[in-house]
Parts: C-alpha cells; sequence; structure tokens
C-alpha cells in the first residue's frame, strides 16, 4: 500500500522535485549545475549542448554545494505562505 511521506528539504538539490542539468560556458573549464523545478513549468529553455527544459529555473550556475545552503526560491510552490 502506498503511503504519503512528507520530507524537509534545505534547498532545491534535496527536493524530489527538482531536475538538474550541466550548465556550460564557452570556458569548458567552468561548468555547473543548473536545479530546475518540476513542479513550475515554463517556456522551455535549450542550454547549449542540452535537451531542452520546460521547467522554471530555480538555481542557476551552483559550482560548489556550498552555494546551495538554504537556497530556495521566494516563488516555490510548497513554501509555506505568509500570514497576511
Ligand atoms: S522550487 Fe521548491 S518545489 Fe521546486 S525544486 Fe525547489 S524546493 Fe522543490
Amino acid at each position: 500500500m502506498p503511503v504519503t511521506v512528507t520530507t524537509v528539504v534545505d534547498n532545491c538539490s534535496e527536493c524530489p522535485h527538482h531536475h538538474a542539468t550541466t550548465a556550460m560556458t564557452p570556458d569548458p573549464w567552468d561548468r555547473g549545475t543548473d536545479y530546475w523545478c518540476k513542479l513550475t513549468p515554463d517556456t522551455p529553455r535549450r542550454e547549449p549542448g542540452q535537451a531542452a527544459v520546460p521547467y522554471k529555473l530555480a538555481l542557476g550556475f551552483i559550482e560548489r554545494a556550498s552555494e546551495l545552503k538554504g537556497r530556495i526560491p521566494e516563488w516555490c510552490p510548497l513554501r509555506p505562505k505568509e500570514p497576511k
């Protein structure tokens, strides 16, 4: 029988709804990772040498894991709404 598991994540890379692609630059030694939100459809964007990604870019060009800490965009659809 399936169950629902709720997980708290610190950043998009830990979220089960992210899609990661390699982010390239003209410098072959300079590359990072783009994290896209699969819960947020967007006009497909194609990075050089990559398949088009039909999601909204959540975190762009992350080069080191230390850059991810606490990084979740304000528009995250799973972010609890602030009371008004
Ligand atoms: S924006 Fe929110 S739902 Fe989307 S990948 Fe990041 S944490 Fe997950």
